[in-house]
């Protein structure tokens, strides 16, 4: 099973990404939108690293809580609430559980999906994160395995559903303002969100 150690470097993994990854968002939210997103996940998960430096989270859950809290104290827009609740929607759904099998990260997947709608209300084809958390969850609902395959599935569904949001008309977010124009873009959220679920499964394969 995945240990709250193990949750932890996972964590510090995908900041790494998104440290990596950092123009790359800026660009694509520059195309449509204010070219903000990689540097504000960069930001959120440089605190997220430095919280995990200073204390130790004893299950995934709290882990999950803690980056949730840093992420929505320090990043703003429209990302930070919404990755914001769906770190703090995962944890709550893992409760104090000392360890995480497939089950319980396909729940956690399927609660942060939960989170990011209520909060901001997009649906699959708004051109959001949804377009690609949805088919991630969907992918690791199908999915019985181990805890790599699952995530494996999830990655690869949010890749596809990231790269499905080129076409579209945004319906949500800064990105709707520009209408049509908006069409033939990747969204930066729903790429942010491939990426970490990538670097998630990366880290327990
Ligand atoms: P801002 O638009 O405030 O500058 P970011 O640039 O950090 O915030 O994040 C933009 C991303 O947030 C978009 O690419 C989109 O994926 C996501 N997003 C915006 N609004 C919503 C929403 N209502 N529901 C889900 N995701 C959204
Ligand atoms: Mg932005
Ligand atoms: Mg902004």
């Amino acid at each position: 099973g995945c240990t709250a150690a193990d949750v932890a470097a996972a964590v510090r993994a995908a900041a790494e990404v998104v440290a990596e990854h950092r123009d790359e968002l800026v660009e694509l939210d520059r195309a449509i939108g204010d070219g903000d997103h990689g540097e504000n996940l960069r930001r959120g998960f440089n605190a997220v690293v430095s919280a995990l430096d200073t204390s130790t989270p004893d299950t995934p859950g709290a882990v999950l809580k803690l980056v949730a809290k840093t992420l929505i104290s320090t990043v703003g827009g429209a990302a930070g609430p919404l990755y914001g609740t769906a770190f703090l929607r995962a944890a709550t759904a893992l409760g104090d559980a000392a360890e995480l099998g497939p089950a319980e990260v396909t729940t956690a997947i399927e609660a942060a999906l939960g989170g990011v709608v209520a909060r901001g209300k997009a649906a699959v084809g708004d051109k959001t994160m949804v377009d690609a958390l949805d088919p991630a969850v969907r992918a690791a609902t199908a999915t019985s395995g181990s805890v790599a395959e699952v995530l494996a599935a999830a990655a690869a569904g949010a890749q596809a559903g990231a790269a499905s949001t080129v076409p579209l008309v945004a319906r949500k977010g800064r990105a709707s303002y520009l209408g049509e124009r908006s069409a033939d873009h990747l969204d930066p959220g729903a790429r942010s969100t491939a990426l970490l679920l990538a670097s998630f499964a990366r880290s327990a394969g």
